[in-house]
């Protein structure tokens, strides 16, 4: 089976000498797992150091943000341009700590098509806070997705990768059960389908939170996702290795 694995190294690691060093380690773990595409999202100002000098077809670069407009004054950011620029195929966008700092459902909708317009995957990224008995969530993740999909032509939207992480299961202890991940792909689809049309049937869905070498496999086989998308173990070679090759087995 054919899983797609996003490493996303956040603010790590603190030197160019170690994240080429890590890079050195995601590359052969991805070159030995040949069913597992892995997409390496270092901080910016590595990526293309480490892209221009990766000649091989098994891994693939995003960015971890980018900014909608096309240029200007944007103290700190980056565009979608500068992105694709440095080699990047895809981009994150709406990741939690990013919400966190302030970006809304309406930023996320026009970085989607930004994106989407430059040639670059949107991995668009949505999940609530909190869980209540009351299922209040449901509705959180559809506004999500409502807005993240508003501006995408019908024939792009199987172009979106949707990564459900609910903000509560972020840099925890364990992940969320990967039944109720389950019940989560069922309504992300549908929520897209009702919305949006069928191409919404072809939307591949991933899972971030907690995620390493130990639950990515029941994840994968339970959950009825396509991929994961990894935080604190794609930053240790070793773990982050396992966790590929165990996914290569698959
Ligand atoms: C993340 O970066 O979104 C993430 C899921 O982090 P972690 O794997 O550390 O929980």
């Amino acid at each position: 089976m054919k899983s797609i694995v996003v490493a996303n190294w956040k603010m790590n690691p603190a030197t160019f000498k170690e994240a080429r060093k890590l890079f050195e380690a995601t590359r052969k773990a991805a070159e030995s797992a040949k069913n597992v595409a892995v997409i390496v999202a270092p901080p910016a100002i590595f990526l293309r150091e480490l892209s221009v000098g990766y000649k091989g077809k098994r891994l693939s670069f995003a960015a971890q943000n980018a900014h909608y407009e096309a240029g200007g004054a944007f103290t700190g950011e980056i565009s979608m341009s500068e992105a694709r620029d440095a080699k990047c195929s895809s981009v994150i966008i709406g990741h939690a700590e990013r919400r966190g700092m302030g970006e809304e459902n309406d930023d996320t909708r026009r970085k989607v098509v930004a994106a989407l317009t430059i040639g670059l995957t949107p991995v668009l990224c949505v999940g609530e806070r909190t869980r209540s008995q009351s299922g209040e969530h449901f509705e959180f993740v559809r506004e999500q997705l409502v807005a993240g999909f508003a501006d995408v032509p019908p024939a792009k939207i199987p172009r979106v990768i949707i990564v459900y992480e609910p903000v509560w299961a972020i840099g925890a202890e364990r992940p969320m059960n990967a039944r109720d991940m389950h019940e989560m792909a069922i309504f992300i689809r549908k929520t897209v389908v009702d919305r949006y049309g069928q191409g919404g049937m072809n939307l591949k869905i991933l899972y971030g939170g907690s995620i390493d070498e130990s639950n990515a496999e029941d994840m994968i086989q339970n959950g009825d996702v396509n991929g994961l998308l990894v935080g604190r173990a794609s930053t240790d070679a070793e773990k982050f290795s396992a966790l590929v090759s165990a996914l290569g087995a698959l």
